[in-house]
């Protein structure tokens, strides 16, 4: 299994830290909101990933968080408190705001057939294993305390950037950011508020700095030590988080423990639209649920993702996805049809079997999903593989691509003839219950004169064309 490492910008070879176990941590959603169609690429990347890792023979942990205390809309500790706002607009209370958009954030990827990580973990629950890990910063050295809050000290560690290859001498002096006057350092962040500028903020606990709230980087330190340890596989997120989420989270669990903490950063890009990123607070943004009342189903967008590189931006459209849509219908009408023609082959041809390791060479090469598709159109159209091991292809390929082709029905036998030819089949079934042959072979007969061979099969009988 190769994969693009955002540390190195290379394409590396994976090495576990356990022997054919993997362990991948996620940031998850921020529930103030529905999730847009961009959120769920990311979600729909890192589903490929594990279900690729899998299929090349890993035990995958998979951990995510769920962002459910108040934070700022800006990363770097500025702009408003999202759940607060919500909560604000609403008129319903923080809790449940996260709550509620918990749970549609499940029904997406449940529609959309992304496995449910084996760890759900809400930062809420988890505040404890925060304060541990601030004070265990603190002990280390790498705090400061400014105007009620724990701030992060990064000119404590030398290598902080080192994801997004930042330089710092270039940050000091740069004018973008809002410099928080309590900052030594304009990069230094928030570990623990006490001191907020929202006088009213719903949600508090006790710490050993004073009633307040954790920042957000902290969470994801904290909760993805407690459930894969101090130094795990892969960390996954969107691009968006490499300059600022990812790069302090870097900072703040290297400098506890003291070593490397994640051996493989891998980041998913962004999904466009007409104004450039979907994006969450800038207002405008398309939900699955928009889709799905325009009478698309979440696997003609899931489709539509798999057409993309995951290392590549993706424009959305509709009419894009209408393309997806139609090459979807298709994939499932040749499985539909496999299925009515009977059982997948139990052992594959070697043709058939190249298919499948074309197929999962593409995956497993930084998960190249659009040619990894066109392997499987390819051995579509070959005529050479036969029916039933194309149907096992698809199965395997299928436990990566996630489209379900197992639940697809068999294509119903079409019914050949007319209203009157069936009467006349009925009419000859009832002759033949009654032992009335010499009628059934003339109704048999009438039908031939129609063009039509009855035949009797353990479902009843069906017309065959003469
Ligand atoms: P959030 O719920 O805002 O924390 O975002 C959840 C995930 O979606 C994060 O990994 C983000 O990096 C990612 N993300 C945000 N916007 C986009 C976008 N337009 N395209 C793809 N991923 C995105
Ligand atoms: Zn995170």
């Amino acid at each position: 299994m190769k994969i693009f490492n955002t540390m190195s910008r290379k394409i590396e070879e994976f090495v576990p830290e356990k022997d054919g176990k993997a362990s991948m941590y996620c940031c998850g959603p921020t529930v103030y909101n529905y999730a847009h169609i961009g959120n769920l690429r990311t979600f729909i990347f890192e589903d490929l990933l594990r279900r690729t890792l899998a299929e090349d023979g890993y035990k995958v942990t998979h951990c995510m968080n769920i962002t459910d205390v108040g934070h700022l809309t800006g990363d770097g500790d500025d702009g408003e408190d999202k759940l607060g706002k919500r909560s604000k607009e609403t008129g319903m209370s923080v809790w449940d705001i996260a709550a509620f958009y918990t749970e549609a954030f499940f029904n997406d990827t449940k529609a959309l057939n992304i496995m449910r990580p084996q760890v759900v973990c809400k930062a809420t629950d988890h505040i404890k294993e925060m304060i541990a890990l601030i004070q265990k910063l603190e002990e280390r050295g790498h705090t400061y305390i400014a105007g009620g809050n724990v701030y992060f000290s990064i000119d404590t560690i030398d290598d902080y950037g080192k994801l997004a290859g930042l330089k710092l001498d270039e940050l000091k002096s740069g004018a973008r950011i809002e410099v928080d006057s309590n900052k030594r350092n304009a990069k230094d962040f928030v570990l623990w508020f006490t001191n907020s500028k929202f006088g009213e903020q719903a949600m508090m606990w006790d710490s050993p700095w004073g009633r307040g709230y954790p920042g957000w980087h902290i969470e994801c330190s904290a909760m993805s030590m407690k459930y894969l340890g101090d130094k795990f596989d892969i960390h996954c997120g969107g691009i968006d988080a490499i300059p600022v989420h990812h790069t302090n989270e870097i900072a703040q669990s290297e400098a506890a423990s003291g070593h490397q903490w994640v051996n493989y950063w891998c980041h998913g890009e962004f999904l466009l639209n007409d104004k450039g990123k979907m994006s969450k607070s800038t207002g405008e943004f398309l939900t699955l649920t928009v889709l799905i009342n325009k009478g698309y189903d979440a696997l003609d967008y899931r489709y539509f993702c798999l057409g993309g590189h995951y290392r590549t931006q993706l424009k959305f459209s509709f009419e894009a996805l209408d393309h997806a849509r139609s090459a979807r219908a298709q994939l499932v009408a040749r499985v539909a049809e496999f299925k009515a023609k009977g059982e997948a082959a139990k052992t594959l041809s070697e043709k058939a079997e190249s298919y499948l390791n074309s197929f999962m060479g593409a995956m497993t090469n930084d998960l190249k999903t659009p040619e990894a598709l066109s392997y499987m159109w390819q051995m579509l159209k070959d005529s050479s593989v036969n029916d039933a091991e194309k149907l096992a292809v698809l199965y395997k390929m299928d436990k990566i691509l996630g489209l379900s082709l197992d639940k697809v029905e068999a294509k119903k036998a079409e019914r050949l003839g007319s209203e009157e030819d069936w009467k006349l089949v009925e009419e000859r079934t009832l002759a033949k219950k009654a032992k009335d042959f010499a009628r059934a072979d003339e109704i048999r007969n009438i039908l031939l004169e129609r063009g039509f061979i009855v035949k009797d099969t353990p479902q009843g009988p069906v017309l065959e064309k003469k």
